[in-house]
């Protein structure tokens, strides 16, 4: 599939109700390339509009049933609640929070259509840096003047970031290396 001169788009739909609020999500409107607001009905005018070549009957029955798999319903009763917390759809739920799947309708259902290309998440090789944030060169010696910090150097997460690091990786490694440089200066 290509959007926008991009292949590889993921699209996701949410029953907008149900969204975790947030600027873009907010928003009345389209959001240009990234958010579009639509009922099941409009699904074939939007294909068309971004040049998705899916059949929006496939997508549409594709929907449904993932939607009877959250209410454990339909050809995968069992996965239930694992998949997912909420359906596409509208539906009402028991008092006991189980739904109530008579009042299932997806027809009506305003949905939010999210446009998802991949992109890099964070580079895990990069500058070969000292503990003090010194650039080395290929023999390994400090070269004058240069530091380094943040995402643009290599090493400290190993071979695989955990989550929320790089966070933290940029705040002690630029105070570190801003440290340096005062030491060195002196
Ligand atoms: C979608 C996404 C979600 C993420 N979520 C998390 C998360 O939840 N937790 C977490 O810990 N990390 C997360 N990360 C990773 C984290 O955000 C980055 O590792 C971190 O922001 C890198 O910070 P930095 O200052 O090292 O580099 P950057 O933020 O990339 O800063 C580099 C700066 O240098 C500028 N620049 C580039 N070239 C030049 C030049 N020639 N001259 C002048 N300036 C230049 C750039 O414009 C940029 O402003 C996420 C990354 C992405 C992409």
């Amino acid at each position: 599939m290509e959007v926008n001169g991009t292949k590889g788009v993921f699209l996701e739909f949410y029953n907008k109700e149900q969204m975790m609020p947030a600027p873009m999500q907010l928003a009345e409107g389209d959001y240009e390339g990234r958010y579009y607001r639509r009922t099941i009905g409009e699904l074939p005018e939007l294909f068309e509009q971004l040049g998705v070549t899916a059949d929006p009957e496939t997508v549409i029955e594709t929907i449904r049933a993932y939607d009877m798999a959250v209410m454990g319903q339909g050809e995968y009763p069992d996965v239930g609640k694992a998949i997912a917390s909420r359906t596409v759809g509208n539906v009402e739920l028991n008092e006991d929070g189980t739904y109530n799947v008579e009042s299932y309708d997806l027809d009506n259902a305003l949905l939010t259509i999210r446009l998802m290309a991949p992109s890099t998440h964070h580079t895990m090789g990069g500058i070969v840096v000292d503990t003090d944030r010194h650039v080395l060169d290929e023999s390994g010696k400090a070269i004058p003047g240069l530091y380094a910090a943040g995402e643009v150097t290599g090493g400290i997460h190993g071979g695989n970031r955990l989550g929320g690091n790089a966070i933290v990786e940029i705040f002690v490694s630029g105070r570190t290396a801003a440290k340096a440089v005062s030491a060195d200066n002196k």
